[in-house]
């Protein structure tokens, strides 16, 4: 072909009952057997391009063909489909990462002289992302503390033209409100976006507290079993249509057989996540009143608005929980040189227990100042976890935090 091609209409799935919940649209959401030789299960589309009538044009009236898997594959929609109904979205899109995901959106929506509003918590490639890259292209960054984020009125400005929500954050667990974020940037015409990472549309829903658009790593909970990359952006099909054509070009696509672990990671979503709250929940609990421990971080355990916020938005607070040892980053390390279930990874998410330094890890590019202002502290450790034996994981936990 000559011309740029135009991306092809997404393929329809059949509608789902709207009563369904979260656990059965999981299992029958995505399947399209008539159309895969029957198969209940769907392939993995292991193809870079399609065949097409002679002209494609035509063909793509139709709205059920593919061109070129960058730009879309059947194994792609299905994972996309689930991740859609979830967020209870008009539409969503996976790509090769959470960060390509991340990147994708902002590039969709900024130009020269914009500005983000975003919050000292977040992911730390996000961070670099609005720190260094950005500012290349003229789009500015306005950093809120978390004194001033309990204030998104007075964060927000005409100039902003997207506001950046982790909620719970990286790595200290902040909850914030979602709405109050929501009707600021409203008010000044800006889209507001919200990683959903750490919550999963199972826990917190940001769409129907008024986000434009929810970014994912799907590497984390979606996947669930530390086994793949990926990331996803859902939102209406308004602003979907604007993220799509950066979406082709930046080549963030996600691999079609990554895309299958993806989809087939996610039928158990619901599953994990009830497990993975519980323990989160216990291990938080059980953890805040022990010797070796001197702070515990988990969703709603700071100030008592953020517990109430995360009422209001949260059905359950999630399978992380960051905890401060003592002896700073030696006790940190005894600590971890102790743990014999737990591994000692980055990332989080994923159906076996782990914990990290998010100094070393995900924060690592951040300067001793900017971790200060952070609260990221030498002793502190970030626990993901799993769907393990709960007492299992507590013995594990107490007995490595012996050593400290
Ligand atoms: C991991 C993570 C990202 C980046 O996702 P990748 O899949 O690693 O590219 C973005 N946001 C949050 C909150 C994360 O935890």
């Amino acid at each position: 072909m000559t011309e740029a091609p135009a991306v092809a209409p997404r393929r329809r799935f059949d509608p789902l009952p709207e009563w369904v919940h979260p656990a059965t649209w999981l299992q029958h959401g995505g399947r399209r057997p008539e159309r895969n030789a029957g198969a209940v299960v769907p392939p993995i589309y292991q193809t870079s391009t399609y065949h097409y009538p002679a002209s494609f044009s035509e063909a793509a009236g139709s709205g059920d063909v593919h061109l070129y898997t960058r730009m879309d594959n059947p194994t792609q929609e299905v994972a996309a489909e689930l991740i859609r109904g979830l967020e209870g979205a008009g539409g969503a899109r996976v790509f090769a990462s959470g960060m390509g995901a991340c990147s994708t959106v902002l590039l969709a929506f900024l130009r020269e002289g914009d500005e983000v509003v975003a919050l000292h918590d977040l992911y730390g490639g996000t961070i670099d992302l609005l720190r260094d890259t950005l500012p290349r292209f003229g789009v500015t960054t306005r950093w809120v503390s978390p004194d001033e984020s309990t204030d998104p009125t007075a964060a927000v400005s005409p100039k902003t033209r997207v506001v950046w929500l982790e909620t719970p954050s990286s790595p200290l667990l902040r909850v914030h409100d979602i709405r109050s974020w929501a009707e600021a940037a409203d008010r000044v015409g800006a889209l507001l976006v919200v990683d959903n990472t750490f919550a999963t549309p199972i826990n917190q829903r940001p769409l129907s507290l008024g986000a434009d658009l929810v970014v994912h790593s799907a590497t984390k909970y979606l996947g669930g079993h530390s086994d793949l990359v990926a990331g996803a952006v859902v939102g209406s099909p308004q602003l979907l249509e604007r993220v799509d054509p950066v979406h082709t070009t930046i080549g963030a696509a996600l691999d079609p057989f990554a895309a299958f672990l993806l989809a087939r990671g996610m039928r158990t979503l619901e599953l994990r996540v009830g497990r993975q709250n519980a323990n989160g929940l216990r291990v938080a609990a059980e953890l805040a009143g022990h010797p070796k421990v001197e702070r515990v971080y988990y969703p709603g355990s700071g100030p008592a608005s953020e517990d109430e916020t995360a009422r209001r938005q949260m059905s359950g607070r999630g399978g992380v929980v960051s905890l401060v040892v003592r002896n700073g980053s030696e006790g940190a390390q005894r600590f971890l040189r102790q743990l014999r279930l737990v591994h000692v990874a980055s990332s989080f998410g994923g159906v076996e227990s782990l914990a990290s330094v998010p100094a070393e890890t995900s924060h690592r590019h951040l300067s001793s100042e900017e971790l200060a202002r952070r609260g990221i502290v030498p002793g502190l450790v970030r626990l993901s976890l799993g769907v393990e034996d709960a007492d299992d994981l507590l013995r594990d936990l107490s007995e490595a935090l012996a050593a400290v």
